[in-house]
């Protein structure tokens, strides 16, 4: 007799890709994991990555279907479909209706669509997914992972734009905030790391990748964020402008002639570090760039550093007191220049740097990079994917492993 089925399937699916892992119920190891890209795309492929060994395959359809089905199939050639328990499924946008990670039913299905007018790019790509692996596996539950929902203990005034209210109540105009599984799994890990009371403690998460923002958690609870209604407001991004004046905005529709959507699009698409550098919206490339005295690249890091360091400020001003400063994400993990000198910045609030501790707390190590007066500051590499799988399984019903 088979053994019963004892592993999560994780999916987070965009809108030209979908990633995949498949995970023991602890969330640690994955057994497969991969990526299938260019969806749409005549090249669209399914790289898939086990134990060392990389596989790529092109596919013979192109949508996220095609790409599921594909992928359903290889986990069964190699004994592992059966195996799965439960998938979990990463949703960008959970509105005001999901507070926590959900089973998926048919109302959930109608709630998570219903949502989508807030994360119009995002959510309807995650409904593929969830519908794809609906139809691929009827027999297996799925559970939905929310971006937005270790923000929804945020307070009113931490969430509502000054504007006129009846947008908040018949349009959810407010501030939602993104990377909440980040920010979770991140936070709670630093209180581990750092030996702080669960019930006692205040900290500013980093999570600096190609999206960005910072969290500040009070008690193991998200008391505000950088992100917004979209995860465009905040910090400076790959290619995302983050705060800007709209006055800014309308002044840069009227000179560029575009529309509205068009402005959306150059904020979201062309600006940030791109936009800075003229050069690229990865850090590492800036970085040497910066080395070969690119001033585009310097201005880009600086800007980069100088509006991080702004929002740990603010962020600040939400706790009762700041016991650390966390990094994480890709830039957040690896990039110890940046974290230098947003240390240096924050000065002001008793911060200082461990040198050759920083130098250190790279490539997936965690670290503590303060000199041991004032704040801390941690570095604690995230794993979204292990949280999403250890909910998915909890959701399920699966024994720990
Ligand atoms: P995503 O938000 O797409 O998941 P990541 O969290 O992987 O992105 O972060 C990608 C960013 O991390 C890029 O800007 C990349 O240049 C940066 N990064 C990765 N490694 C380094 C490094 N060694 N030094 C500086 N930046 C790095």
């Amino acid at each position: 007799m088979s053994p019963p089925p004892d592993l999560v399937l994780v999916i987070n699916c965009g809108s030209s890709s979908l990633k995949f892992s498949v995970l023991h119920a602890d969330g640690e190891n994955p057994l497969v994991s991969g990526i299938a890209e260019c969806l749409g795309l005549p090249d669209a492929r399914l790289i898939l990555k086990q134990g060392g060994e990389r596989d790529t395959v092109l596919l013979d359809g192109r949508s996220h279907g095609d790409a599921l089905a594909t992928l359903l199939a290889r986990l069964d050639d190699g004994g592992l479909l059966g195996r799965v328990a439960v998938v979990g499924h990463r949703v960008v946008h959970g509105g005001e209706r999901f507070i926590e990670s959900v089973r998926i039913t048919a109302q959930v299905l109608d709630d998570i669509e219903a949502v989508s007018a807030l994360a119009p790019l995002h959510n309807p790509a995650n409904l593929v997914g969830i519908r794809a692996c609906l139809a691929g596996l009827p027999d297996v539950p799925q559970v939905a992972v929310f971006d937005t929902a270790f923000h929804q203990t945020m307070s009113r005034e931490a969430y509502s734009y000054a504007v006129p209210q009846h947008f908040y109540r018949e349009h959810g105009v407010r501030r939602y905030g993104f990377h909440g599984t980040s920010h979770r799994y991140v936070s709670a890990q630093a209180v581990h790391l750092a030996g702080l009371e669960q019930g006692d403690h205040g900290l500013v998460v980093a999570h600096l990748g190609n999206g960005a923002s910072a969290t500040a958690v009070h008690n193991g609870r998200s008391v505000d964020t950088s992100m917004g209604l979209t995860p465009l407001e905040g910090l400076v991004m790959g290619t995302r402008s983050g705060d800007i004046d709209f006055g800014a905005a309308a002044h840069i529709g009227r000179a560029a002639g575009v529309d509205l959507a068009g402005v959306e699009a150059l904020l979201n698409k062309q600006s940030g570090l791109l936009g800075l550098s003229s050069l690229s919206s990865d850090c590492r490339q800036l970085e040497a760039a910066a080395d070969e005295g690119h001033a585009g690249a310097t201005l880009a890091l600086e800007v980069f550093v100088h509006r991080l360091a702004r929002h740990v400020g603010a962020l600040a001003t939400s706790l009762p007191r700041l016991d650390a400063l966390v990094f994480t994400g890709g830039i957040g993990e690896n990039s110890a220049r940046v974290r230098a000198m947003t240390l240096r910045r924050l000065a002001v609030f008793g911060f200082t740097l461990d040198e050759v501790a920083n130098a250190q707390a790279v490539r997936g190590r965690a670290g503590r990079i303060d000199g041991g007066v004032g704040p801390a500051a941690w570095v604690v590499p995230t794993d979204e994917e292990g949280l999403i799988a250890r909910d998915a399984a909890r959701l399920a019903g699966l024994p720990r492993a």
